[in-house]
């Protein structure tokens, strides 16, 4: 059970590991994590001040020293992957761990009240730019010895819910995405899976359920024994997996 994957403290070291939304949420709880155990990380994200405090924070906790990449996934082109992917080379020679965590609720509605701009920004963050990123990253990420992809999905990206919707189909789509992968990459040394966070204490858990006692959920922290297993080298050997990060 990847919940109770107890990391040692070197878990990580000599991994380059990029995390996108690395400035809140889960996404930073996983970038110190990350760093705790040994990985050099780039933190990517809209919000350069959030990145900033993050690496403030990795640099305070004596970690390796991380990689600010400043990107909104939302008018990011293909370019600024592939520019991304040149420095990453450039800087590391590999990348050993993407984690695809960046991701917007948009609004919860009925169906037919979905307007076209608000389903197309949803697809294009969600959907599109992990697409774009994932595709430029390859190289980098076969030229470490043992690279491994981590999709993030819902609840909803497995059945679907009333109301849920651009952002329900957009975690289908990236189930789909990372099961494709899984099964190109089969044979190679590339591992690709999809984690499952659940019901957690984020800014975008409060967008969904302003109502709800928060200090009933479980904390960004709480879900990191899935995150460390899937990024550390237990997990290789396991490609094609979609797991829960806690039990619902
Ligand atoms: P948050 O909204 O708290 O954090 C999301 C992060 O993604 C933020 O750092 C945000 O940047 C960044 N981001 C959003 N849009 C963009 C963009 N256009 N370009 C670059 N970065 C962007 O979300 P959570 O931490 O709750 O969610 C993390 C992942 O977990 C998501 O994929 C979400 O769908 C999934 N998830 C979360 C659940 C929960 O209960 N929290 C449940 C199920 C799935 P900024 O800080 O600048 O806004």
């Amino acid at each position: 059970n990847t919940q109770n994957f107890d990391a040692p403290q070197n878990a990580l070291e000599n991994k380059v590991i990029l995390v996108t939304g690395a400035g809140d949420g889960i996404g930073r709880e996983a970038a110190l994590t990350f760093a705790k155990h040994g990985a050099t990380v780039i933190l990517l994200g809209r919000t350069t001040k959030k990145l900033e405090t993050v690496y403030d924070e990795i640099i305070a906790q004596g970690g390796p020293e991380p990689a600010i990449i400043p990107l909104d996934m939302k008018g990011a082109t293909e370019n600024h992957y592939r520019d991304m992917a040149a420095t990453i080379i450039d800087q590391f020679g590999k990348l050993d761990g993407l984690l695809h965590n960046a991701s917007i609720l948009g609004v919860l509605s009925p169906f037919a009240h979905i307007d076209l701009p608000t389903w197309n920004d949803i697809m294009q963050v969600n959907v599109t730019a992990q697409f774009m990123m994932t595709k430029a990253l390859l190289p980098a990420l076969l030229a470490a010895p043992n690279g491994s992809i981590v999709f993030t999905s819902s609840g909803v990206g497995r059945t679907g819910r009333a109301h849920w919707g651009p952002y329900a189909v957009s975690k289908f789509a990236t189930e789909g995405m990372a099961q494709i992968l899984a099964d190109e990459y089969e044979n190679s040394t590339l591992r690709v899976n999809v984690i499952n966070p659940g019901a957690t204490r984020t800014a975008m858990r409060s967008r969904a359920y302003p109502a709800e006692d928060v200090t009933k959920l479980k904390t960004p922290a709480d879900l990191m024994p899935t995150y460390l297993y899937f990024m550390a080298d237990d997990s290789i050997g396991t490609t094609g997996e979609s797991v829960d990060a806690q039990t619902r």
